[in-house]
């Protein structure tokens, strides 16, 4: 089987070499990959795939049936960038780069899609094969997704969280990708955290601010104490729940002699735990409503549910080791849990699934310096790999899949369970009701 993964993978080795390099040097963010989408779209269909596109948005699905009974697996790639002006090689009007990596993904599923079509390894397997490209992973420009959630367009900020809700994953037993990542060798965090998206906006009153500050309110000095008051609350942030809070200010003021009377802050709270992440949003909210209100000033708190912390399943990481050894290459199991985000984590609250990584690129991830410099171990190599790992999950009547299937916990029942718990995190509006001798606060 090996040899048959390796040759099957290796033919299509050019088509993966131009995918990253296309990719590479058309890189859109996300629920804006229309190029990248259309890229990968007319190879699947060069392959001869009938395809599932999202309509309104970019990414598209398509499903191989074996014709034999059996689970059925979720491979994915992701299709967005994220932004980095400092990039040499970035987009100069939208700062879009590639330097996640996930232009490398898309290459992989390039080979992935190209050995699929080889029907000496489809006849070896049974069940299922979803092979998936989906937009949005990297939770950037909130305002812009919150626009396009207000227009009924999209209703979470992740393309996974929103593919989910589509129904694009229905059916799905089981799923699994691989990232790029610039350790040596194919790796894997045990989990990482999950997180909630958060646009604060500070209201004051605008005024003269030389000729008469005192009819003011300012919204900077509020948002500022907030962001003090945020510094304030981190020694309660306990190790364990790996609780992260990096707001951004937006919007300081709009002109210097006038009392700034909005103020625009983005952030995410981060958490191990979707509990850690609730206790730790609401010490958050308290300490930017109560510097509002210390200057009588309003705030609108826009909370969005961001993505779900994870913990990789332990035996289908297991078995992505095993396939990483079979092809001869090296696996390191770097045993923490990343204070990173992904939106695998949403998928993996319902099934089993693994967000684990392939080596070959090189630089800091999101940093200016990050390039795919190894094609044949970030592309070729992962595509290998996974091709390998979808062959132990679904030969033999799948039997590996099903055990995995069955050993498997999950923290929910079922997606809609899942869904309406994510739900429970948006919550908006002015959190200060002022009133003649008090006033009522809602965190
Ligand atoms: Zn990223
Ligand atoms: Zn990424």
């Amino acid at each position: 089987m090996k040899d048959l993964v390796k040759n099957s993978v290796l033919k299509f080795k050019q088509e993966i070499y131009d995918a990253q390099d296309y990719i590479w040097a058309n890189a859109e963010t996300g629920y804006r990959e229309v190029k990248t989408s259309k890229y990968m779209a007319d190879i699947f269909e060069k392959l001869g795939y009938k395809l599932n596109y999202a309509d309104n948005i970019p990414g598209f699905y398509t499903v191989i049936d074996t014709g034999r009974e059996g689970p059925e697996i979720l491979i994915l790639a992701e299709l967005d960038s994220v932004i980095n002006f400092s990039h040499p090689d970035c987009n100069k009007e939208t700062g879009a780069i590639h330097c996640c990596g996930h232009s490398a993904q898309c290459a992989a599923m390039v080979g992935i899609a190209g050995a699929l079509t080889n029907p000496e390894i489809l006849e070896k397997l049974s069940g299922r094969i979803r092979l998936c490209l989906v937009p949005a992973e990297e939770l950037i420009e909130i305002e812009y997704r919150n626009e396009l959630i207000k227009k009924g367009i999209i209703k979470y900020l992740g393309g996974k969280a929103e593919f989910l809700s589509r129904g694009y994953f229905d059916g799905v037993d089981l799923a699994f990708m691989v990232h790029t990542s610039s350790n040596k060798h194919f790796c894997a965090n045990t989990g990482g955290v999950g997180c909630l998206a958060k646009n604060v906006t500070y209201k004051g009153v605008s005024a003269h601010a030389g000729g008469s500050p005192w009819n003011g309110v300012n919204a900077l000095y509020s948002a500022t104490q907030g962001l003090s008051a945020i510094n304030a609350i981190r020694e309660t942030f306990k190790e364990q729940d790996i609780i992260r809070v990096h707001p951004i200010i937006t919007k300081g003021g709009g002109a210097v002699n006038a009392i700034p009377d909005e103020v625009v802050i983005e952030s995410y709270v981060r958490g191990s735990s979707f509990d850690a992440i609730k206790d730790a949003n609401r010490k958050v909210n308290r300490a930017l409503v109560g510097s509002a209100l210390s200057l009588g000033a309003n705030v609108d708190i826009k909370d969005t549910p961001g993505y779900a912390p994870y913990i990789n399943d332990e035996l289908l990481l297991g078995a992505y080791e095993q396939a990483i050894k079979e092809q001869g290459y090296e696996f390191v199991n770097l045993g923490v849990i990343s204070s990173g985000s992904t939106d695998m984590g949403d998928l993996r609250c319902i099934m089993p699934a693994i967000h684990p990584y392939a080596p070959g690129a090189v630089g800091i991830s999101h940093g200016e310096n990050y390039y795919i410099e190894n094609k044949d171990l970030a592309c070729v190599g992962s595509a290998i790999v996974q091709i390998q790992l979808l062959c132990n999950l679904l030969k033999d009547g799948a039997s590996l899949a099903k055990e995995i299937i069955k050993n498997s916990t999950v923290q929910f029942k079922s997606k809609e369970d899942y869904l309406a718990y994510l739900d429970t995190f948006n919550s908006s509006g002015d959190r200060i009701e002022y009133l003649e001798d008090k006033a009522i606060v809602k965190l």
